[in-house]
C-alpha cells in the first residue's frame, strides 16, 4: 500500500472500520513522511467478522468451526454429522444478522446445538471454549 504523497510503501495501520458491505476502511500512517490516508479493502465472501475476548477481530472463517466441532464430537455417536451440525451452527449465527459476532455468540450457539445431539459432545467442547471448569461455572455459563 503506496502513501498518496510520498509513495513509500511502508505504513502503519491506526484504525480500523468494518463496514456494512463488508469491506474495512483503514486509517494508515505513512511511516515516512507521518501524513495520513484512508483504505478501502474487501472482505470476500465473509459477511462476518468475530471479535474474540481480546477484541481482536478476524473474518469469520467456517473451518475454524468444522474444526472444533470434529474435535468435540470425535468419537461420539454423532462424529459422522459434522459438516450437517456446522451448518446448522452457521445459520443460526447468519440469523443473528450482526455483522460483528463475538467468539461468545459462536461457542454459545454450538453449545446449544451439540446438547440437542449429545451430552459428551457437549460437555467436551464446553470444557475447550469455556474457562468454566467447575460446575458452578457450568451453571453460570448455560445461565446466562
Ligand atoms: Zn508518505
Amino acid at each position: 500500500m503506496k502513501c498518496i504523497f510520498c509513495g513509500n510503501s511502508e505504513s502503519k495501520v491506526v484504525d480500523s472500520r468494518y463496514l456494512k458491505d463488508s469491506s474495512i476502511r483503514r486509517r494508515r500512517e505513512c511511516l515516512k513522511c507521518g501524513k495520513r490516508f484512508t483504505t478501502y479493502e474487501t472482505v470476500e465472501n465473509n459477511p462476518m467478522v468475530v471479535t474474540n475476548v481480546d477484541n481482536m477481530r478476524e473474518p469469520f472463517k467456517v473451518e475454524k468451526l468444522r474444526d472444533s466441532i470434529r474435535h468435540a464430537t470425535y468419537c461420539t455417536d454423532i462424529e459422522s454429522s459434522v459438516d450437517e451440525i456446522v451448518s446448522k451452527i452457521e445459520n443460526q449465527l447468519f440469523a443473528l444478522q450482526k455483522q460483528e459476532i463475538s467468539t461468545q455468540d459462536i461457542v454459545r450457539i454450538a453449545i446449544d446445538v451439540l446438547l440437542e445431539l449429545s451430552a459428551m459432545a457437549c460437555l467436551v467442547y464446553f470444557t475447550q471454549h469455556t474457562d468454566c471448569n467447575s460446575f458452578d461455572g457450568v451453571r453460570r455459563f448455560i445461565n446466562r
